[in-house]
């Protein structure tokens, strides 16, 4: 997840005849933030549904049997427009298991369980996450590689393919964005074992899951890959729904541990970096432009009068001021720069090899004075001042000292303007080892 992202809107459609079990599902959905969904009681309001949104549905939870539909064609029907469907049933069985293993579903929720509102809800989540997700699938067979596919594919999965691991290892690097590798053991060049063990000097495994795949004869293969890092390992041959919860549990997992690093190095309103995670990105950011010899720039703005907008139009829209500024000052951020709030409403902006700070540093001042924050009676505008900073040879402190005294240089000589330290124009970044 990126810093500018925001929760984009999604539908679902809900069907099941059961008016109790179908509005519970649809407000549980609800919560979900951005959703929009749309509840059908019988297969004839879900076909209403269908021809008035088409195939725009990201997902659908669907009754297996409904007075009108009583053999499943509800969930065949909405299968049919490729939409993600999660299908509500009795307890399972053999027999069920054969008749839905046949369709291309993200997966089957007991109905009577307690906890089914709650899995349905994960399910959807999941669907809506799975898609900005990618998998490498590593296996020396194509036909065996093409079936793992189309199981994380029918997961939402984005999927891509390796032969052994030696490939898998420059997928890797090549495909920056893998969250879960599923890997066989026998392969030529280099075995699943091995690959994993690799793999695991440059990712930890709270940032990539890998699945270990074992034949049943090989009882101590577990072990090995386990040992290596593997998160999980699965013996061929397995069932659907086995598979299919040892994958999710892996990314739920991954998604946790994002969840607690985020709520760690973001601030809660503007989902910018924090102060304190602006220091540990500011130290690696300072040893590479150090290594490239590219300047630094170190930039603190700070809102002017920002109080006056608290008292006159109260505190909400003050919230939302900062988050205008917050989304303008990511969204202008190269991939490599580090914006973070440090607090109130002061931001810093740290960007290498910038080439005339101080005319970038005006663009971003003059376009922040034309962002309008809509309220009641109008909108609001308000203007920053900023101080920078930008020489090498100090510390990342040190130099975020020197921008804090140039932004109170520019609070004392009327606000609304940029001031550079002014040992920023005639040093030349002076390379020591
Ligand atoms: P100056 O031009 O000198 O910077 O004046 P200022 O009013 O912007 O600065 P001052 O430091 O006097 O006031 C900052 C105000 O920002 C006071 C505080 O209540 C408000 N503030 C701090 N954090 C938040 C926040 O998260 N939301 C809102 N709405 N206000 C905040
Ligand atoms: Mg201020
Ligand atoms: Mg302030």
């Amino acid at each position: 997840m990126t810093q500018s992202d925001i929760d984009p809107t999604f539908r679902v459609l809900v069907v099941d005849d059961s008016r109790a079990i179908g509005l519970a599902v649809t407000h549980s959905l609800e919560e979900l933030p951005g959703a929009r969904v749309d509840y059908a009681d019988s297969l004839a309001a879900c076909q209403r549904f269908l021809e008035r949104q088409g195939s725009d549905y990201d997902a659908a939870v669907v009754d297996l049997n409904l007075p009108d539909a009583p053999d499943g064609q509800a969930v065949d029907i909405v299968l049919a427009r490729g939409i993600p469907t999660i299908v509500l049933t009795g307890m399972p069985d053999l027999a069920l298991h054969d008749r839905i293993s046949q369709k291309s579903i993200v997966d089957y929720v007991v109905k009577q369980n307690p906890g089914a509102i709650e899995a349905v809800y994960r399910d959807v989540r999941r669907v809506l996450r799975n898609s900005r997700r990618k998998a490498l699938v590593v296996d020396d067979s194509p036909s065996y590689r093409a079936y793992l596919r189309g199981i994380l594919e029918t997961q939402r999965l984005r999927v891509i393919e390796a032969g052994h691991g030696k490939e898998a290892l420059d997928m890797l690097k090549a495909h920056g964005d893998v969250s879960l590798v599923v890997t066989d053991y026998l392969m030529p060049e280099m075995d699943g074992v091995q690959f994993t063990a690799t793999l695991r000097h440059r990712y930890a495994s709270s940032e990539l899951a890998v699945i270990g795949l074992s034949g049943s004869d090989e009882s101590f293969l577990g072990v090995r890959f386990l040992k290596a890092g593997a998160n999980d390992l699965v013996r061929k041959p397995f069932l659907l729904e086995e598979f299919v919860g040892r994958i999710n549990t892996c990314l739920d997992h991954l998604d946790d541990i994002q969840t607690i690093q985020d709520q760690a190095h973001r601030d809660y309103l503007t989902r910018l970096y924090n102060r304190r995670y602006l220091f540990d990105r500011g130290q690696a950011l300072v040893r590479a432009a150090r290594r490239a010899r590219k300047s630094l720039l170190v930039a603190i703005l700070d809102i002017d009068h920002f109080k006056r907008i608290n008292d006159e139009h109260g505190h909400e829209v003050g919230d939302r001021a900062l988050v205008a500024l917050a989304r303008l000052l990511q969204s202008g951020a190269r991939e490599q720069d580090v914006v973070a709030r440090l607090g109130g409403e002061e931001f810093c902006l740290l960007a290498a090899g910038v080439t005339d700070p101080e005319a970038m540093l005006n663009r971003l001042r003059e376009a922040l004075a034309r962002l309008e924050v809509p309220v009641r009676d109008g909108v609001v505008t308000f203007t920053v001042s900023i101080g920078a900073s930008g020489d090498l040879n100090n510390s990342l402190d040190e130099m975020l000292n020197r921008a804090d005294k140039a932004l109170y240089e520019a609070k004392q000589s009327g606000r609304n303007r940029v001031v550079m330290d002014s040992e920023w124009l005639d040093t030349v970044y002076d390379y020591r080892v």
